[in-house]
């Protein structure tokens, strides 16, 4: 649908698959409970994806609610004219709200104190309640009823939502399940309670990526669906748990600009961290740490894949660019590309190959990939 003809694939890019992530979407709505409505989340530039990118490809599959996590995030989707709702999941600063009423954003209501500061600009401003059940990063306290009535009672708030977050719902051990179902109970004794006092709260929402996958029973009108969205789970292990058919939609791609030789005894970039064992081919990459990277990918860590073939990563990985060994790639070129997350040929690196070598989970990786990359859809 939004298919570019005219960017260039000139030096490092994305290419983000729109059928996979239709198929994704399909998926994900197949999974949850009847009558809740999947809320992309499009936080971090859309975990590394394009956030405009995505919210448009989204906006054309009929999908008009999502969630960023600042208010910046928000603005930049509706300078690109996306429609819906978008909710701030996280704190926006008093300076900062007259743009939640210009860009006609929803804000999560962090507390009972901040309730008061938005209600006090005295301009009404849609918002959804967050209740804390436990995670204890931002919400009111589920147990403080009085505390969460003020927050009805303040006039300038239009509460259009109230949710909660499950903070241990990506493991199926007995005490995470004890947790999460703690975490259900209170979040919805307190919208009884709510309920009891004459406070309705119009949409409720609990479950994320992991809730969706391991509690698809909790109820809500909406799941905030990050991760699984874009087609992964955390870690390969999740992965390999779940028989749910999630297509990872992103490659990562740059340019092989030169093939050069290198010499016995020659050293290859910054500190001299590579010296070579013999004559050698190697290339080097237009893409660096500055493009999401890892560094400590350097020195063999990493590895690249050129028609099919691999090139494991020489020296350290620079800020712009990085070189790579391609002494077992056939008929290394300049102009070639270099694939750092995709297919080449019957060989692929994945994004969980990348989390694991680096010590993390995957969507740390995906939303460090950098400003400067091109995002395509294809
Ligand atoms: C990031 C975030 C999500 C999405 O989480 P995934 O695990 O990526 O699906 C949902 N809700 C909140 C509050 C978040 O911060």
């Amino acid at each position: 649908m939004f298919k570019s003809q005219t960017y260039e694939k000139g030096r490092a890019w994305i290419e983000v698959d729109e059928e996979c992530l239709m198929q994704n979407v399909k998926e994900l709505c197949k999974q949850m409970p009847p009558g809740c409505k999947l809320m992309p989340v499009l936080k971090a530039n859309a975990y590394g994806h394009g956030a405009v990118l995505l919210a448009r490809e989204l906006n054309a599959m009929k999908i008009y609610s999502f969630c960023v996590a600042t208010v910046l995030e928000g603005v930049e989707l509706r300078r690109h004219h996306i429609k819906g709702e978008i909710l701030i999941l996280g704190y926006t600063h008093p300076q900062q709200f007259p743009l939640l009423i210009r860009y006609k954003l929803t804000q999560t209501v962090i507390d009972l104190n901040y309730a008061h500061k938005l209600n006090n600009y005295g301009k009404r401003v849609k918002v959804h309640l967050k209740i804390d059940t436990g995670m204890h990063r931002l919400g009111e306290r589920s147990v403080n009823i009085e505390s969460l009535c003020s927050i009805f009672k303040c006039k300038n708030l239009v509460i259009v939502g109230a949710y909660t977050h499950l903070c241990a719902d990506s493991t199926t051990t007995s005490q995470d399940m004890a947790f999460t179902k703690a975490q259900e109970k209170a979040f919805f004794d307190a919208i009884a309670k709510l309920k009891e006092r004459g406070f309705i709260c119009p949409a409720i929402h609990l479950q994320a990526s992991y809730g969706i996958l391991n509690y698809p029973a909790i109820r809500g009108d909406y799941a905030r669906i990050g991760i699984a969205l874009y087609g992964y789970l955390s870690t390969r292990a999740d992965a390999e748990r779940k028989d749910f058919k999630l297509h990872p939609i992103l490659a990562l791609k740059a340019r092989v600009v030169l093939v050069r030789d290198l010499f016995v005894g020659e050293s290859v970039g910054y500190d001299l961290a590579y010296i070579a064992p013999r004559d050698m081919k190697i290339a080097t990459l237009a893409i660096g740490y500055a493009d999401g990277i890892p560094r400590s990918l350097s020195c063999g860590n990493g590895r690249v894949l050129i028609n099919g073939d691999e090139a494991p990563i020489i020296g350290r990985i620079c800020m712009d660019q990085m070189m790579v060994d391609v002494s077992n790639v056939k008929n290394p070129q300049s102009g070639q590309i270099a694939v750092i997350i995709g297919k080449s040929g019957e060989a692929e690196i994945t994004i969980y190959d990348i989390a694991q070598q680096t010590g993390t989970i995957t969507n740390e990786v995906l939303s460090r990939l950098g400003n400067r990359l091109n995002r395509i859809v294809v």
